[in-house]
């Protein structure tokens, strides 16, 4: 499939020829450990064994290079599993990263909980800010990692500013692209060095697959990377990967109908007097609007807002609410709703990326935006 296919086909084509065996349209489930091998060493088509390489996830991961714009794509069991692997690619003892100030609680207890104790040094920045992002550089930065949109405050990186800040230092700009997806903003086209994700989220889109992925441009690293994929061994499953690629053929239409319900419901959040703030990039009155306007397509279905009366007041949203079901995760057809200081982000409570007790966050899905009102409305009370 060419890379000159526009975004839609890519989706629905990129890493799925027909079946050579068969002419099967969908890459079929190979549910395979080990491949017969013609005489020592003679592999077909280079497949030895499923941790090293598997043919529903190698449709997957062509898939997944093609929709960022990389070269090289892998998949992994959860979108932990491949920030680990990036991790422990990228970095040694003594080295140094600088992380978001607000990022997903996962994240950060992966720096805080993980590898920090494998001596990996890191410090907090504000990424909205570029020149907050060059000040928090040390001699020993490897790796500026950035969350845009951030999860749960909705920030915003101006990702091509802060390439030039690593790239001026010699250091590698990581984006956690997981709430844009690659239909809505592409980062390794903004100078980016590698795309991560939680397939989960998004790109599976329906609340039944959990994943991760890694995109990179530059064939070396993607090399590497590769690598450590088959020698840590936190590959995505044959049915994992071939539920991921289902999910990604819908992207597109997913996205656009989750960006239009979004904006339908900020409308709501921004005039209703128990809303005290709204987070939505979308928003003109947003710090950084301009900049997600410059980088992304559309604004995305991920909301939060801050409820008036205080942490108890913004619990009972959550607890009211019916049509949005509470639970974590984010970004399947279903819309959810959640409170992060005692959910998604219990894990940063008492650290620099703690978030409002008045919280709420909602992952506005694809029903009828009409249904979806009435129940938020309620839920306010
Ligand atoms: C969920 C999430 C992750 C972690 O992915 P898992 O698939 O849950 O391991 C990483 N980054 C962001 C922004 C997420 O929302």
């Amino acid at each position: 499939m060419s890379d000159q296919h526009s975004f839609e086909t890519l989706a629905i084509h990129a890493g799925q020829e027909a079946d050579p065996l068969t002419g099967a349209v969908v890459p079929p489930i190979y549910q395979v450990s080990t491949y017969k091998q013609d005489g020592v060493g003679g592999l077909r088509n280079g497949y030895e064994y499923s941790r090293s390489a598997n043919p529903t996830r190698t449709a997957l991961e062509e898939n997944l290079a093609a929709l960022e714009g990389g070269v090289r794509g892998l998949a992994f069991a959860s979108g932990l599993a491949a920030e680990d692997c990036l991790l422990r690619t990228l970095l040694s003892p003594g080295d140094h990263v600088v992380i978001p100030n607000d990022a997903y609680g996962g994240t950060f207890r992966l720096f805080a909980k993980v590898v920090g104790r494998w001596g990996v040094e890191w410090s907090v920045a504000d990424t909205s800010d570029p020149a907050a992002v060059r000040a928090a550089l040390r001699p020993e930065t490897k790796v500026i990692w950035v969350e845009t949109p951030s999860n749960p405050l909705l920030g915003i990186t101006d990702i091509a500013a802060v390439a030039g800040v690593a790239h001026e230092a010699g250091v590698k700009l990581v984006v956690d692209n997981t709430f844009a997806s690659p239909y809505l903003q592409q980062p390794l086209s903004l100078g980016a060095d590698v795309v991560v994700h939680s397939t989960t989220k998004y790109m599976g889109g329906h609340s039944d697959v959990v994943g991760g992925a890694l995109v990179t441009a530059d064939a070396g690293l993607g090399e590497e990377l590769a690598f450590h994929q088959n020698a840590m061994g936190a590959v995505a499953g044959p049915f994992d990967a071939w539920l991921t690629l289902r999910g990604i053929k819908t992207l597109a239409v997913r996205m656009d109908r989750h960006s239009a319900n979004a904006e339908r419901v900020t409308e709501l959040l921004v005039s209703h007097p128990k809303v005290t703030e709204v987070f939505y990039p979308g928003l003109p009155g947003h710090r950084l609007h301009e900049v997600a306007a410059k980088q992304m397509r559309s604004f995305g279905g991920m909301v939060s807002f801050r409820v008036a009366g205080g942490e108890e007041a913004a619990v009972e949203v959550c607890n009211r609410a019916k049509l949005f079901t509470l639970g974590e995760s984010l970004g399947g057809v279903e819309s959810l709703i959640e409170h992060p200081g005692r959910m998604t982000h219990a894990s940063v409570a008492g650290s620099q990326l703690e978030v409002p007790a008045d919280l709420v966050r909602v992952s506005v899905g694809i029903e009828s935006v009409d249904d979806l009102l009435a129940d938020l409305t309620q839920a306010l009370g």
